[in-house]
């Protein structure tokens, strides 16, 4: 896969199944080379924003009352279109996002098992509840809510849009999504032949930032957000949302503590941590971002822990050579480098590692080597603060009750991971965690998992849960009807 190539696609808005332009387009560029430019996406107004939410409202009217099967027909073929388009999907997602083209082809393995997943459970889900007495007779009843506005970020756009995507339709809402500026030209270039599986409005897609996603936020007729980003932003949408009462669903930032017990095997554990921790450079809300290790081990495993960062090699996406990509946008890159140089000036030691491909284009693309931080006291921001960035902490600790302390200490409660050699121990401190996911020997779903876990958090992580029959929840209405015999 070669990096040179640059075809430059434009992307319109996508309203009841027609393209629309607007005479304001942004340039998407290439994180891992700035002077091309990717891209050109139409920035809605909020006249636009008001239609795709009308188209969605109508078409609404009628995809409620289709039936389950023809649902799922539509997520067949959602399945069979993202692996049909893979190779050339994932180019642009790297293109935008600046990730490995390996990682693209992930998420895009990844939004497949979602609809594999969705399809799986759904249909249990809709199973008919009915109870009977007597007196009475009762039926509780799953309906569509309405017009879904999900608004999604931009670290793993194709996935974290189909965990909305698939889910919304199967249970009969229609939906107005909202991209990243940051990343939407592979999501939106996929759901526009998604659109086409459907009767027009049922997905509608709007380009643009705030502005438009708080016309979407306050729109009357947009019955619940599903929103994946930021806590900062999730709170303008609960005060948005509130004038009309809008029922929301947050998938937010996390700050996932990894605990190293000292009966693990070092060896093994290390390229699974920092396998999560560097995933897509740091950018990933579940990634590891605070690692505790026994007092004991400290030293070696801050010693193997830089051996296996060192080998990274740091390059464009699309470079057959990286393991290591650039991150995303320049607010990242500059908030990710002014951490770096606070740590720096404080008493922790920071290292960088990793082999830098290209020099010459460093200046070129949002480059940062991945960071191995030591010495950090527990209470210092870059253990407190979601980094979103590739730096990894290292905390030392005493004893098992200091180390739950440590880690339960924050506003965030997305996921966390016990590193251990026996399970009964690492079971009996996972459920100590305060987080919506505790992972064992892991730092992500198993198979099964993705399948059956719950995904989200607590605290200030979240509300509400996506995948699973319990992320079914978050898009339908009960409805319940009693006869009086
Ligand atoms: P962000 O919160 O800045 O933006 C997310 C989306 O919100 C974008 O589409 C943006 O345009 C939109 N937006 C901005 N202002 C808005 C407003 N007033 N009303 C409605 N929408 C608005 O997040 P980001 O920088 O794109 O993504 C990074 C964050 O997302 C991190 O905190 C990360 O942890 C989190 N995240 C969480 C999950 C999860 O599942 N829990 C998954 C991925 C990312």
């Amino acid at each position: 896969m070669s990096a040179q190539k640059v075809q430059v696609k434009e992307i319109q808005l996508l309203i009841n199944n027609q393209d629309v332009s607007t005479e304001n387009y942004v340039e998407v560029r290439d994180p891992g080379r700035l002077t091309d430019v990717v891209g050109r996406v139409a920035q809605a107004r909020v006249e636009h924003v008001n239609e795709a939410v009308e188209a969605a409202h109508a078409a609404f009217q009628t995809w409620r009352h289709t039936s389950l099967d023809e649902r799922l027909a539509v997520l067949y073929k959602i399945e069979y279109l993202l692996k049909e388009e893979a190779t050339e999907l994932a180019a642009t997602l790297s293109r935008e996002n600046g990730v490995l083209y390996s990682t693209s082809l992930g998420e895009i393995d990844m939004a497949v098992r979602a609809i594999q997943a969705t399809v799986k459970n759904v249909k249990s889900f809709f199973e008919p509840v009915i109870k009977e007495d007597g007196d009475s007779w009762v039926s509780v009843e799953k309906r569509p809510i309405g017009v879904i506005a999900g608004i999604i970020p931009w670290n793993a756009p194709m996935v974290l849009t189909m965990q909305k995507v698939a889910p919304a339709i199967v249970t009969g809402n229609t939906l107005v999504m909202k991209p990243s500026p940051n990343s939407p030209m592979g999501v939106s270039m996929i759901l526009k032949k998604v659109a086409s599986f459907l009767p027009p409005g049922v997905i509608n897609v709007i380009h643009g930032d705030a502005e438009v996603g708080s016309a979407l936020n306050k729109h009357r007729l947009v019955r619940k957000i599903s929103f994946t980003g930021g806590g900062q932003i999730a709170k303008y949408i609960m005060k948005d949302a509130a004038d009309s009462l809008k029922n929301v669903h947050f998938e937010l930032g996390g700050n996932d503590p990894a605990i190293v017990l000292n009966d693990a095997d070092i060896d093994d554990i290390i390229p699974k941590i920092v396998g999560s921790a560097f995933r897509r450079s740091g950018q990933v809300c579940f990634a590891i971002k605070r690692v505790y290790v026994p007092e004991t081990l400290y030293d070696i495993f801050y010693e193997k822990i830089c051996q296996f960062v060192s080998q990274y090699k740091i390059g464009h996406g699309l470079d057959e050579r990286a393991t290591f990509a650039p991150v995303n946008n320049k607010n990242q890159y500059d908030s990710v480098n002014k951490l770096i140089e606070r740590i720096k000036n404080s008493n922790a030691q920071l290292v960088q590692l990793g082999e830098k491909l290209e020099p010459e284009n460093w200046d070129n693309g949002y480059y940062i080597q991945p960071a191995v931080v030591r010495d950090v006291d527990p209470k210092q921001e870059i253990v407190t603060c979601e980094q979103f960035g590739p730096i990894i902490p290292l905390v030392s600790y005493r004893n098992e009750e200091e180390v739950v302390n440590m880690a339960n200490d924050t506003e965030y409660g997305l996921g966390s991971s016990i590193w251990t050699s026996n399970f009964e121990r690492g079971l009996r401190i996972a459920r100590q965690i305060e987080a919506g996911m505790t992972f064992i020997n892991g730092a992500g779903q198993s198979h099964l998992g993705y399948e059956s876990m719950p995904f989200g958090g607590v605290k200030q992580s979240g509300i509400g849960r996506e995948n699973s029959d319990i992320g079914l929840v978050e898009f339908i209405e009960y409805h319940a009807i009693n006869y009086h015999k």
